[in-house]
C-alpha cells in the first residue's frame, strides 16, 4: 500500500504502475495518461489521494511548484541485452545536464534547448524520467535525446480516463469464437508480393535511385514527399485518402478508407507511422524498419485489396501516422478526434517494426504485454497460427506505438512487432536503419502483413468480383 505523506500539497504528481481498472477510483478525474507503462495523475485533492492509496501497490509522488513547464515523460526503450548500452544511465544524466544547464548548451542546440527556461528533473527511475521543458523543446526532444530513450509528453489539462467498453470486447471476443479457417483469406493474403515490399521500402528509406527521401523525421523535407508519395500510392490502389495536418510543424497524417458495402458505421482500422528517427547528429533517417517495414505493410495490403477487386462489407481504413516519435502525436490526435466522433471502431492493429530479426533466430511475431487489448492480441495471434504458422509467436514489452492512442480513448487495440521479446534491432533509431542488411527480413514482413490483412478480412468482410463482373 501507498502512503501519502503529503501535507497540504499545492500540486502533486502520482506516477503509479498501470491499471486498467480506475474507472471506479476518484483518481480517473485527475489522469494525465499513460506514458511508459505508469499512470500519471497530478492533483491537489489530498482526500481523494488518501482514499486512492489504499488501492494503488506501489507509486511515487512529485510535489509540483509553480514554474512547472511542459512535462514530459522518458522511457528508455525495452532493449536487448544485445544492444543494451551499459551506459544508458550516463548517458541520459550527461543529456539532462546539458538541457538544464543553460552554458553547457553548444551553438548547434541553441536552436533546440531553450536558455531562458531550463530543463528540470521531477522524477527519475533508472529506465524512466519525468522532465519539466518550454513547450518548444517538448517537440524536438527526440533529435538529442540518447539513443534508445523516447518521449511522451504529458497533456496540459486532465483527460478523461477510458477504458475499452465491456460490450467493445465481446464484439471482439465474438469474432474470437467464430473464427475459422478459410481458405479463400488464405489465398488473398498470400498474393503480398515481397519483391514489391521491397522495392515500396526502398523508396521510403531513399535507398531507390528515384527517391529523393533523405529523412522521414516528422519536420524534414522527406516526410512531406513520403506523404504525398503514400497517398498517390494508396488512391491508385482505390482508397480515398486525405493528408491530415495535427499540428503546426508537424507531417500529416495519411488517413485512407473504403467504404463498406454494409449500410453500417463498423470501421476496422489498420495501421503503421510512415515517420523516422535516425541518429544524434545525423540528417539521415531512412526508418527501414522503423517504420518502413510497417509502412509499407500496408502498401502491400492495399495492392492486394485492389489487384483482387476486393470489398469490404464494414468500413476500413488505413492509416499512415506522423509525430510517433516525437510522442505518438498523429495517433492521438487522430483517435481522440474518432473518439469525438462516436466513431464505431469494432478494432485497430498497428504495425510498428516488422523487419528485423537476429540471424539465429527464427521469423517472428510479437504483441504487447501491457498496453493493449488482450482480446484483440489473441484474436491476432489465432490468426497468426492458422495464415503464418511460420511465426513463432509471443509476448515483447517493447513499448508502445500509436496503438496506445486508441486503446487509451477505449477503443480495442493492439500492435504486431518484429519479436516476441525486447527490440534487438542494432540499427534501431539509427541513420543505419536500411532494408539492404544483415538480419533485415522481407519474408517475416510478409508473413505479419498476412496476419494483419487476415485480421481485417476476418474482421470486416469482404467480397470478391463474381466472374461475370
Ligand atoms: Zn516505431
Amino acid at each position: 500500500m501507498l502512503v501519502v505523506n503529503a501535507v497540504a500539497p499545492l500540486a502533486l504528481l502520482l506516477v503509479a504502475p498501470y491499471n486498467s481498472q480506475l474507472s471506479d477510483s476518484c483518481l480517473s478525474q485527475y489522469y494525465y495518461g499513460t506514458h511508459g507503462q505508469q499512470n500519471v495523475f497530478i492533483t491537489d485533492d489530498d482526500v481523494c489521494l488518501s482514499k486512492a492509496a489504499q488501492h494503488l501497490n506501489d507509486g511515487s509522488f512529485v510535489q509540483l511548484t509553480d514554474d512547472v513547464q511542459q512535462l514530459v515523460w522518458l522511457q528508455h526503450q525495452a532493449v536487448d541485452d544485445s544492444i543494451k548500452p551499459a551506459s544508458f544511465v550516463d548517458e541520459f544524466n550527461a543529456f539532462f545536464s546539458r538541457l538544464s544547464t543553460p552554458s553547457q548548451v553548444t551553438d548547434d542546440e541553441q536552436i533546440v534547448f531553450n536558455k531562458q527556461h531550463p530543463a528540470k528533473l521531477l522524477h527519475r527511475t533508472e529506465s524512466s524520467a519525468l522532465i519539466s521543458v518550454d513547450s518548444e523543446t517538448a517537440l524536438t526532444l527526440d533529435l538529442h535525446l540518447p539513443r534508445f530513450w523516447k518521449a511522451s509528453p504529458l497533456p496540459t489539462s486532465p483527460v478523461p480516463f477510458i477504458p475499452v467498453p465491456s460490450k467493445a470486447v465481446d464484439r471482439v471476443r465474438d469474432i474470437l469464437d467464430g473464427l475459422k479457417f478459410d481458405p479463400t483469406v488464405a489465398s488473398i493474403v498470400s498474393n503480398i508480393s515481397v519483391p514489391q515490399l521491397r522495392s515500396d521500402v526502398r523508396y521510403l528509406t531513399g535507398e531507390h535511385p528515384s527517391s529523393e527521401i533523405i529523412s522521414r523525421h516528422s519536420f524534414s523535407k522527406g516526410v512531406l514527399i513520403a506523404a504525398d508519395w503514400l497517398k498517390d500510392n494508396f488512391e491508385a490502389h482505390g482508397a480515398s485518402c486525405t493528408l491530415k495536418p495535427f499540428l503546426s510543424g508537424f507531417a500529416p497524417n495519411v488517413i485512407c478508407s473504403y467504404e463498406g458495402t454494409e449500410n453500417t458505421t463498423e470501421t476496422v482500422l489498420i495501421s503503421a507511422h510512415y515517420d523516422s528517427r535516425g541518429s544524434f547528429g545525423s540528417v539521415r533517417a531512412p526508418g527501414g524498419d522503423d517504420d518502413g517495414s510497417g509502412t509499407t505493410a500496408l502498401l502491400g495490403i492495399a495492392r492486394v485489396i485492389a489487384r483482387k477487386g476486393l470489398k469490404f462489407r464494414k468500413n476500413v481504413q488505413i492509416c499512415a501516422f506522423a509525430g510517433e516519435e516525437q510522442g505518438l502525436y498523429g495517433s492521438r490526435y487522430y483517435a481522440r478526434e474518432m473518439y469525438e466522433k462516436g466513431a464505431n471502431l469494432t478494432l485497430m492493429v498497428q504495425a510498428d517494426m516488422l523487419g528485423y530479426h537476429a540471424a539465429d533466430e527464427p521469423a517472428q511475431l510479437g504483441l504487447p504485454d501491457i498496453i493493449g487489448t488482450p482480446e484483440v492480441a489473441q484474436l491476432v495471434a489465432n490468426l497468426s497460427a492458422i495464415y503464418s504458422p511460420e511465426l513463432k509467436v509471443g509476448i515483447t514489452p517493447a513499448c508502445c506505438s500509436d496503438h496506445q492512442s486508441f486503446h487509451q480513448v477505449g477503443f480495442p487495440a493492439t500492435q504486431v512487432f518484429e519479436r516476441a521479446g525486447p527490440i534487438a534491432d542494432p540499427m534501431y533509431h539509427n541513420s543505419g536503419d536500411l532494408s539492404d542488411r544483415e538480419g533485415y527480413d522481407f519474408e517475416q514482413i510478409k508473413s505479419i502483413a498476412k496476419v494483419q490483412f487476415a485480421t481485417l478480412l476476418h474482421v470486416a468482410g469482404f467480397d470478391l468480383p463474381s466472374k461475370e463482373d
